[in-house]
């Protein structure tokens, strides 16, 4: 098997022109019948890697997936291209598997998802062991590892595909890139010298955005007010978290539901079933929500508190804008998340090693949260990928931190904590500063202290911003285990004392209400945009309505981005259809008519409210054609040359539309003009053919042959 064969498929199958960075190598892979491990991000395009190779090799690939949803969904994608694939797990009854079992022996699946406890059952290894088949794929491969966050017991047992089936190629696939991960991985698979692939882990599209948790709710509605009729995970922290900030957010009219642990099993799939088919665009769930949902089309992530670790925040935001198309990632954090957590760590019953690690994790998210450096460059770098430039697409490199002397501030914060003997915490602290009058100041004499109220010039955000970064440089630190006092570190006594200067990031102005802090909105679009922008409202309004009788999520039916390529192309012919990315053979026959007509009636519509659809003109001539105007009759309703008709329709010829040459020119003519052509170069001139002929075949004869020799030669 070979790569061409590979992008054939991609085409065929997927509808894409091609593969994505490391794919082509790794089914190249595959095919050599190398194991290989895939560190992919979420949405990086796993899911082809192990596709394509089960589609073009002989046999069936039996595919391990963790969870049945997404067995299920991506079962069903795969149908929806006309590929032959089921799946073997626990929800189903005998009769059901019987039949699966019978289309398997038979050879007609070319991929077979497994549950991993069916896999290593002894009742399936009679089975197994009939079947033809041509690779193993261990999909989240990362459950094998008890390092993970998702770690599944069975998966361990996986080891047995080796050592029964040595010659068969074995896939593993994850989103989850620590160091420890992938060598439990290779290590538990009893993987023999497998190719290792680590793709980017970066997600330039998602734009990330990090804000104090001040005033969350205020600051969420805005962000939603931004984001209309668009789908969104908010992740929060606790259950009654999700369930009051649904509650809320429906309140002020916006359409949300929750999701946790302890919703009934069955509320539960119908609130993510809501999310998938686009009923709920809003979804307020615990981190239990998100893991086999593949919805491709989440446009926001937002954390309404702030993660434990910098592995689960870079995960869940991973599923927004899996299609590729801009997303937005928004985190709000504060130093209370960071307290619960700690509490909570403390209280667990995880080792004392463990315990270490989840803090050691912990602090870096909060880091990451405060430092006002470029929020891409710390996390990749966190996951050990090199990044050094800075990504224009977060919210520090569009408002990048103006630096000024921070010493003056320093010493009035390190000469308070000395004042009150080291007793008090970051907020009692910033109130002394601000001097504020609440009770804890006024019992302890707080207020009596020199540099009460010596911080008024800047804000409660403000002095948090700086005494952050001041813990960061340094200067003072945290008394974990003594009810989080701050402490002035001999680095602080420098600056105290011995007229040491440090520079701290200025605190950012604070947006006035009203006043937008997100990406500059364009204010006035063109006529053209508002064009597009309503054919894209009705080829998504067109996509629910037959996912809803197709009982099939609206996404997989077509992607966002392919709507979108729809909507700026306006594709009118099934080669046309084709070229948009996302529409594979199958989905043009099941919906290219629909998609089409929808394209075609607005065109006309359009143009016959008078608006100019650029790149339209051909389509209309030819439209008015086909309902039996004559040439000269659409060059008059048109205001245009016959000359010019003959040129639309010999342009939606060689498009492959469906038009009766004959009338203009007999198929002996088109073969003798054809026969000149290899003497010219395109662009070919009707003149110079009209004349080499000696002016024998007129304007309109040429033009078709011509359209007629390009169609063919397309
Ligand atoms: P993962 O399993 O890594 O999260 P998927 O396999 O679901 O990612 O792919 C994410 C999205 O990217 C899907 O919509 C998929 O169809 C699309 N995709 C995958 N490969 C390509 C490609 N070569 N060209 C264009 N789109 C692709
Ligand atoms: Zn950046």
């Amino acid at each position: 098997m070979t790569l061409t064969n590979a992008s054939a498929a991609l085409k065929k199958y997927f509808g894409y022109d091609q593969f994505r960075p490391l794919q082509a190598d790794i089914i190249q892979n595959v095919y050599n019948g190398r194991d290989t491990l895939v560190l992919m991000p979420t949405g990086g395009g796993k899911s082809v890697c192990f596709q394509i190779p089960a589609i073009t090799l002989d046999g069936v690939a039996v595919v391990v997936s963790p969870l049945i949803a997404l067995m299920k969904d991506q079962v069903e994608g795969l149908s929806a291209n006309g590929i032959p694939a089921a799946f073997i797990n626990s929800s189903m009854n005998a009769d059901q598997q019987r039949n699966v079992e019978t289309a398997l022996l038979a050879g007609y699946i070319k991929l077979l998802y497994v549950s991993p406890e069916k896999l290593v059952s002894q009742s399936f290894q009679p089975l197994l062991k009939r079947l033809k088949i041509s690779l193993f794929a261990i999909d989240e491969a990362h459950c094998i590892s008890s390092w993970g966050h998702d770690f599944r017991p069975e998966y361990t047992q996986l080891k047995f595909l080796k050592s029964q089936f040595p010659g068969i190629p074995l896939i593993a696939l994850t989103a989850t890139a620590d160091k420890l991960t992938r060598k439990d991985i290779v290590a538990q698979l009893g993987l023999s010298d497998p190719a290792i692939f680590i793709a980017s882990f970066d997600r330039p599209n998602i734009s990330l955005t990090v804000r104090p948790g001040q005033k969350r709710f205020e600051q969420i509605v805005e962000f939603l007010k931004e984001h209309p009729n668009q789908s969104g995970i908010i992740y929060c922290l606790s259950r009654k978290g999700c369930e009051g900030l649904a509650d809320k957010l429906n309140a002020k009219g916006f359409r949300a539901a929750h999701y946790h642990a302890e919703v009934p099993a069955a509320l539960r799939s119908k609130a993510q079933e809501d999310f998938i088919n686009d009923r709920t665009p809003i979804i307020c769930a615990t981190i239990a929500f998100g893991m086999g949902i593949d919805k491709s089309n989440v446009r926001f992530v937002a954390h309404y508190n702030m993660p434990r670790n910098l592995e689960g925040y870079y995960q869940e935001i991973g599923r927004a804008g899996r299609d590729g198309l801009p997303s937005d990632a928004l985190l709000f954090f504060s130093y209370a998340d960071l307290l619960s957590y700690r509490e909570m760590f403390e209280q667990g019953d995880a080792s004392a090693e463990q315990k270490d690690l989840k803090l050691a994790k912990l602090e870096r998210m909060y880091q990451f949260a405060e430092a006002p450096v470029c929020r891409r460059k710390t996390v990749l770098n966190y996951f050990g990928e090199p990044y050094d430039k800075s990504c224009g697409n977060c919210d520090v490199c569009k408002n990048p931190p103006q630096h000024f002397d921070g010493t003056l501030a320093a010493q009035k914060a390190l000469s308070a904590i000395l004042r009150t003997n080291q007793r008090v915490g970051m907020s009692l602290l910033t109130d002394i500063l601000r001097g504020s009058q609440r009770r804890e100041i006024l019992e302890h004499n707080y207020h009596e202290i020199k540099t009460y109220g010596a911080g008024k010039e800047y804000g409660y955000d403000d002095w948090l911003f700086l005494l952050s970064q001041m813990l960061h440089v340094g200067l003072i630190e945290i008394a974990y285990d003594d009810h989080n006092c701050l402490r002035v570190t001999d680095e602080g006594k420098k600056i105290l004392f011995e007229g040491k200067k440090i520079a701290l990031a200025m605190p950012q102005p604070k947006p006035k209400p009203g006043e937008k802090t997100a990406l500059p909105r364009v204010t006035e679009k063109s006529k053209t945009q508002m064009l597009r922008e309503e054919l894209l409202q009705r080829l998504t309004a067109l996509r629910r309505e037959l996912a809803v009788t197709q009982g099939i999520p609206p996404y997989t039916l077509f992607s966002d981005l392919t709507l979108q390529q729809m909507a700026d192309a306006r594709p009118l012919s099934d080669t046309e259809m084709l070229e948009i990315a996302g529409v594979s053979e199958r989905k043009l026959q099941l919906y290219g008519d629909a998609f089409m007509g929808e394209i075609r009636r607005f065109v006309i519509e359009k143009t016959q409210a008078g608006e100019r659809i650029i790149g339209s003109s051909n389509f209309i001539s030819f439209d008015l054609f086909n309902r039996g105007h004559s040439v000269e009759d659409i060059a008059e309703i048109r205001g245009v040359s016959p000359m010019t008709v003959m040129g639309h329709l010999a342009t939606m010829y060689e498009r492959g539309e469906l038009i009766d040459l004959s009338q203009w020119v007999s198929p002996e003519e088109c073969d003798i003009i054809q026969g000149a052509l290899t003497l010219f170069e395109e662009p070919f001139q009707l003149k110079q053919i009209h004349e080499h002929f000696n002016e024998r075949f007129n304007f309109d004869k040429i033009r078709f042959a011509i359209a007629d020799f390009r169609r063919k030669n397309k």
